[in-house]
């Protein structure tokens, strides 16, 4: 059956929704809470790639370093130009990139330059080889009118100048960015380490995949979203496995975390449930702060910090996994990270051409499906059942469409905020 419309999905999460934190509040309090690490060393560029610089980047030099030609014709100079009728040149030798022309060129001279070649001493103009006529007899080129100083000269310094700051510190760098490095002779930078993110699933039910399923068992998917959405993020990844729902074990594994990660991510385990081991352990290790909060999906998140480490308890359905990392996690991380330029994911109007079931209260994330209709113009669509286990919609998805508390059911046409997150989790 083809339905145009969300489904929603009852869940565990529908109840009283009063008394709850609202996302930007819960984002807020986060990010108020992570500090940025602040280990730094040097690497060579193409480890830098992707990495977070945390230094500016002062050039040493002038790029390009000496003024140069932007094409492959003759140098002259201006004032020898002519004001009417062509006037000859003797080219008196020939500047290659890389091989100056180093010997006097009289008044009235030309000299033959190719692209990147050096501008000749005293020489400020570039007439292309095209508009010129040679005299090969005669070792001259006949140039006409219609030229000007600077013309197809390239300025020392025009791209960089000596002492200028070229990137600054909280830059995540690029591939651009680390040829922009190389081009002013730069082979190392000064780099935040990459963070350290420990991450475990929790759950009786759990099993890995390429083992048999017993009743009542499903597969462990959140630490594959979980993986996926961090490699995005370059960080190093420390994947624990799955822990049992077995407070000694909850407890041991919380320890193990925060003695080598900078932040902890756990699935599962934060409902009110009897086998609900997360907020307890978290509370008797370290700090711990569980909310509510007015979403849809991953309504009950319980964050706090064991030791130095950061501690993110997610919810264990796939889905509220997948937009709790994205709202919450992501932002703590790159913060954490040093990354000043990609904290909020930005957001787009889109007219749905599906209608949005919803029911007021919370905010809602729903998986959508954003394309361009004309330059500009944005259309989305359902991608499918939404429901905090259906994991597939997301795989369909390519944003979120973000819906109001207040908001209740969207007709087909209507404009809505979107968040895409293609390419980011
Ligand atoms: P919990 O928060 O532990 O009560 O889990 C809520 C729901 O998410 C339950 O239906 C769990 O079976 C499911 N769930 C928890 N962890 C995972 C996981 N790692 N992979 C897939 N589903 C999970
Ligand atoms: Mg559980």
């Amino acid at each position: 059956m083809q339905n145009n419309e969300i489904e929603s999905q009852p869940n565990c999460e529908d109840e009283l929704n009063t008394g709850l934190l609202t996302v930007d509040e819960a984002r807020a309090r986060i990010l108020d809470a992570v500090n940025m690490i602040r280990d730094t060393h040097t690497a060579a560029l193409r480890d830098a790639l992707g990495q977070v610089l945390a230094a500016d980047v002062v050039s040493p030099i002038d790029v390009p370093s000496h003024t140069n030609s932007a094409m492959d014709g003759y140098a002259v100079r201006a004032a020898d130009l002519p004001a009417d009728g062509p006037r000859t040149f003797l080219v008196a030798g020939t500047s290659w990139a890389g091989r100056p022309y180093i010997g006097p060129v009289g008044p009235g001279e030309a000299v033959r330059i190719m692209t990147g070649g050096m501008m000749p001493e005293g020489m400020d103009c570039v007439v292309m080889q095209e508009q010129v006529e040679i005299d090969a007899d005669t070792n001259s080129v006949h140039i006409g009118t219609g030229h000007s100083a600077g013309q197809n000269v390239r300025a020392a310094g025009e791209d960089v100048e000596a002492g200028q700051t070229v990137l600054s510190a909280g830059r995540r760098l690029t591939a651009a960015d680390i040829g922009v490095l190389a081009s002013l002779g730069l082979g190392k930078v000064s780099i935040y380490r990459k963070l350290r993110v420990a991450f475990f699933s929790t759950g009786d039910e759990l099993r890995a995949v390429g083992e048999p399923l017993c009743p009542g068992e499903i597969y462990d998917s959140n630490r594959y979203t979980l993986y996926g959405m961090l490699k995005k993020l370059d960080v190093e990844i420390i994947d624990m496995g799955v822990v049992r729902d077995q407070r000694e074990l909850i407890e041991k594994a919380f320890k193990d975390a925060a003695a080598s990660a900078d932040a902890i991510i756990t699935s599962g385990g934060v409902s009110v449930g009897e086998a609900d081991f997360v907020k307890e352990t978290l509370e008797k290790l370290g700090s711990m702060s569980f909310w509510k909060i007015a979403m849809k999906p991953g309504r009950p998140v319980t964050f706090g910090h064991i030791n130095k480490a950061v501690f993110f308890g997610l919810p264990g359905n796939p889905v509220s996994v997948m937009v709790t990392f994205f709202q919450f996690v992501r932002p703590a991380l790159l913060k954490m990270t040093g990354d000043n330029d990609t904290l909020d994911a930005y957001t787009v109007h889109a007219r749905t051409t599906t209608a949005l079931r919803k029911r007021p209260g919370r905010y809602e994330f729903q998986g959508g499906v954003l394309g361009e209709t004309v330059p500009g113009e944005f259309s989305v669509r359902s991608a499918g059942a939404q429901g905090s286990g259906i994991l597939r919609s997301m795989s369909e998805a390519n944003c979120f469409i973000l819906l109001d508390p207040d908001r209740t059911r969207v007709e087909a046409g209507e404009v809505v905020e979107v968040q895409p997150f293609q390419n980011l989790i």
